[in-house]
């Protein structure tokens, strides 16, 4: 494996594996959130600043077979050219004969985008005669899409196996891995991690792994409630999954025998619908009444992971505290995150990672006031379930 720093781009092709999987505007097909071609462009720039010419991979969306226009990458152009500030070709094509013109004669300097990878099935099912087509684009393959890397692809991981010698990472999988790395490699004292969101079936393996590795874990969200039921508490109408009762015992005592400070939210806002209009009544978690589910965290336990997220030097978040979508439900999400910039702000590292706690964090404009903020939902959680991404694997093998 080399190194994006060490390698000389002087006069090579680098064939750059990016996430632009962006949305559009349904209409206009106009970029609504570049956050994710921001990400690419310090990879893309160190190549074009060392001698370098750039050839873009990516996937948009889900098309058919065969390619649908609205899934063109050549949407993605123009703000790709705004953002390198340099003029972008397209290709057209992501392996016919008019796309290998357009790369074989390309400059340094240069950037040319292909056309969505996802147009030909081969891409999905990780076939092998299609990524090497792909590996004929470069001289060099750097892989920076982390939100893919979790897909056994053709361009995200297959392609890799035609650079023995010239693959790497880009600068965002770089920094996704040594954030993860950080909070839960090092040494520092103490770490919280705080999992919410929907469904303890969903988080289990991440919950598990962070048991041994954690000193304080907070459980939030809407599987807080089968933690709450499995203790014997009155749920109401809460969402639980009976299923896992077992299981959310075995957590309870298994964190005990670590030496784990579990933490399951005391008290709850509960509604007597699912909707923001709902009338609502704040009580202890374990006593809500029949026909009523808690859609959020009460005062008392803002307050006590508050204190925990406070004191800890390295944290980890990832679900919602709540039905943080809907505004009457949000406030424990903001309570939490706003404890998270507090902490982050006293000297400590905050990694928000996975799915809705990065919508959540982004929603309330506090982004920039956490240490790293992860781009790759799905595969931020299996990464952080200690999962080995194939898109990974293929750099360092
Ligand atoms: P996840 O993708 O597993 O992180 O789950 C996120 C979802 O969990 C969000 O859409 C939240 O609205 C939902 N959620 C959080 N708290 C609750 C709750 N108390 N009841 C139902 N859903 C919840």
């Amino acid at each position: 494996m080399q190194k994006i720093d060490k390698y000389d781009f002087n006069g090579k092709r680098a064939l750059i594996r990016v996430d632009f999987n962006v949305p559009l505007d349904k209409e206009t097909f106009e970029v609504t959130d570049d956050t994710r071609i921001r990400a690419a462009v310090p990879t893309i720039k160190h190549v074009l600043n060392n001698g370098g010419s750039v050839v873009l991979m990516s996937h948009l969306g889900r098309p058919t077979e065969g390619g649908e226009p609205r899934f063109s990458l050549k949407h993605i152009i123009k703000r790709t050219s705004e953002l390198l500030g340099v003029e972008v070709i397209f290709a057209g094509d992501c392996v016919g004969e008019g796309a290998f013109e357009i790369t074989s004669k390309i400059k340094p300097g240069q950037v040319v985008m292909l056309e969505n990878v996802r147009f030909y099935k081969q891409e999905t099912t990780g076939t092998e005669s299609f990524a090497e087509m792909l590996s004929r684009h470069g001289d060099v393959y750097i892989n920076d899409a982390f939100g893919t890397a979790h897909r056994a692809h053709a361009s995200t991981t297959v392609v890799a196996k035609f650079f023995p010698n010239d693959k790497m990472f880009g600068y965002l999988i770089e920094s996704e891995i040594k954030s993860v790395s950080k909070v839960l490699e090092s040494d520092e004292k103490p770490l919280t991690a705080i999992v919410g969101g929907a469904k303890v079936s969903s988080k289990i393996t991440i919950i598990e792994r962070l048991l041994d590795k954690v000193d304080h874990l907070i459980v939030g969200g809407g599987m807080a409630y089968t933690f709450v039921k499995a203790m014997g508490g009155k749920v109401g109408n809460s969402l639980v999954e009976d299923d896992f009762l077992t299981v959310a015992k075995e957590i309870i005592a298994k964190a005990k025998s670590k030496g784990v400070d579990l933490y399951i939210p005391v008290d709850t806002l509960a509604a007597d619908s699912f909707s923001n209009e709902a009338a609502t009544q704040l009580v202890r978690i374990d006593e809500i009444p029949d026909g009523w589910m808690g859609l959020d965290v009460g005062p008392d336990t803002m307050e006590d992971c508050a204190k925990i997220i406070e004191t800890s030097k390295l944290i980890l978040w990832n679900g919602p505290m709540g039905v943080f979508e809907l505004e009457n439900f949000q406030k424990g999400t903001i309570a939490v995150a706003e404890a998270i910039v507090r902490a982050t702000e006293k000297g400590a590292f905050s990694l928000i990672g996975g799915g809705d706690s990065v919508a959540a964090i982004n929603k309330f404009g506090l982004a920039d006031k956490v240490s790293y903020v992860s781009t790759g939902g799905g595969a931020m959680l299996e990464y952080l379930e200690g999962k080995e991404l194939p898109g990974i694997k293929a750099i360092l093998d």
